[in-house]
C-alpha cells in the first residue's frame, strides 16, 4: 500500500496521540517490535470498518508497518514471532475505548522474522 498523503498522516498521528500521548513529548516505540517508532500503524487493515478510529492506531515502526501491510494483525503477529504476552496485551488495549497510556512505553526489543524477507 502507498503511503498516505502527509495530510492524513498528521491525521492519523493527532488521532494516535490521544492514546499514546504526544509523540513530540512521549516516546513512541513500536508495538511489535520496541524499536523507535516513526509511523502509526492501522492495527487492523485500513479497509477495515472505524479504521482509522483512535483505538485502532498504534505507533509502529517502519520495518513492521510495512510488513504487516493488510495483514489481520494477530495472524501478522504470530507468523513473525511476536510474543503471545505482547500480542494478548495489544488486543486487550483495541478493546478498551478509553485506554490512554500514562508515560513512556516500555515495550523490548524482540528480533521479529519478516514475511518479506528471507529466513536466515
Ligand atoms: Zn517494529
Amino acid at each position: 500500500m502507498p503511503h498516505a498523503p502527509f495530510r492524513e498522516t498528521r491525521l492519523l498521528r493527532d488521532r494516535a496521540a490521544r492514546r499514546w500521548g504526544s509523540p513530540t513529548i512521549r516516546r513512541w516505540l513500536c508495538v511489535y517490535c520496541g524499536a523507535p517508532a516513526t509511523e502509526v500503524d492501522h492495527f487492523y487493515p485500513y479497509t477495515h470498518r472505524d479504521s482509522s478510529l483512535p483505538h485502532n492506531l498504534v505507533p509502529a515502526c517502519g520495518p513492521c508497518n510495512r510488513d504487516k501491510s493488510n495483514t489481520d494483525p494477530v495472524e501478522w503477529m504470530t507468523a513473525v514471532g511476536v510474543p503471545p504476552d505482547r500480542i494478548a496485551w495489544l488486543l486487550a488495549i483495541y478493546a478498551e475505548p478509553t485506554f490512554r497510556a500514562t508515560r513512556n512505553l516500555r515495550i523490548d526489543p524482540v528480533p521479529l522474522t519478516y514475511r518479506s524477507t528471507p529466513r536466515r
